[in-house]
């Protein structure tokens, strides 16, 4: 064994990974309790339409309320509850929720859910799905689910057939994050999305850069010409927002217009709207 005669670099490595383990085990743990102890929560940040600035939907996303922590982000819960598998009874939860949340709001207002790759290529996911709505009372027309490119590149054809036939339910599918990853656009080929999400990476120096410009301006050029709606995630200026205007995009998503906030304010922002015959975006 390295700690009895081993050479040093196990001795002085050992410790620190026994370290990493026990804590991730500790996290593990906790998270499986999150989970009973319904300590998850969903936040909602506005899908605006650029056509008359009103909200169309509502993206849920997900946070932990841990009693010592505060609020946890799902970028630092996510990588290991799908690591660990429970991404499926957490994601079953989401779906739930969301649309117990939404059967809440004005009728012309959509849901949208993430839904992770190990989530789609369970067996049952799509049953699970129909089982959320019906539970809700949601109509599977305002449902939206959104995946990450990733997502297809394993399994591609039992993947395929899932979305497939969620999507002949009426469920519109997004892809997430769009121009991330390397093979975006044959997906597009094999996939009929409803939506493209632009990934906020291409946001960022729109107002400034010409080429980042000219790289939104194509994506919805190829979503028009497909049939496909763009949205552009990540708007946080108005400079940036007058640019993406200009490239002709549909929808936008951002804290220019309005942070994720908790589900406890959002009925009341919706039926405001409803009040108002004009644009009532920007409540960031
Ligand atoms: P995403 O689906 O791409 O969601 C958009 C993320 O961008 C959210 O981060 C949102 O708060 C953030 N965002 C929105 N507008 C702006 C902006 O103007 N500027 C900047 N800098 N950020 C903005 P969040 O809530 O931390 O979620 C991160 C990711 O975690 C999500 O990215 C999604 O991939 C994942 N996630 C969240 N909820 C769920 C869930 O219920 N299930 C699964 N599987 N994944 C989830
Ligand atoms: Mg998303
Ligand atoms: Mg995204
Ligand atoms: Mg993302």
């Amino acid at each position: 064994e390295a700690k009895a005669e081993g050479r040093g670099t196990f001795r002085l490595f050992e410790p620190k990974m026994d370290e990493v383990a026990r804590e991730r085990l500790a996290l593990e743990r906790e998270l499986r309790e999150a989970l009973q102890g319904d300590r998850f929560e969903l936040h909602y940040q506005p899908l605006v339409d650029l056509s008359d600035n009103r909200i169309k939907g509502m993206e849920a996303l997900v946070r932990w309320r841990h009693p010592e922590r505060g609020l946890i982000s799902p970028a630092l819960f996510i990588p290991l509850a799908e690591e660990t598998g429970l991404i499926v009874p957490l994601g079953d939860w989401v779906l739930r929720q969301a649309c117990r949340d939404a059967v809440g709001w004005p009728g012309d207002i959509s849901v949208a859910v993430n839904v992770s790759p190990l989530q789609l290529r369970h067996r049952g996911f799509a049953q699970t799905v129909v089982a959320a709505l019906a539970a809700s009372g949601l109509d599977a027309t305002r449902l939206e689910l959104e995946i990450t490119e990733s997502v297809l590149l394993d399994d591609t054809e039992t993947n395929l057939e899932t979305l497939h036939t969620l999507r002949k339910l009426g469920i519109r599918i997004s892809m997430d994050d769009f121009g991330t990853g390397y093979s975006s656009i044959s997906y597009l080929r094999r996939f009929p999305f409803d939506k493209i999400k632009i990934d906020r990476s291409f946001v960022r120096d729109c107002a400034g850069n010409p080429d980042a410009g000219a790289i939104i301006r194509a994506i919805v050029s190829l979503g028009t010409s497909l049939g496909i709606t763009t949205l552009v995630e990540g708007v946080e200026t108005e400079p940036q927002l007058a640019a993406i205007r200009a490239e002709g995009a549909r929808e936008v998503q951002g804290f220019l217009f309005s942070p994720p906030r908790p589900a406890g304010e959002i009925a009341a922002l919706l039926i405001a709207q409803d009040d108002t015959a004009g644009p009532v975006t920007r409540v960031a």
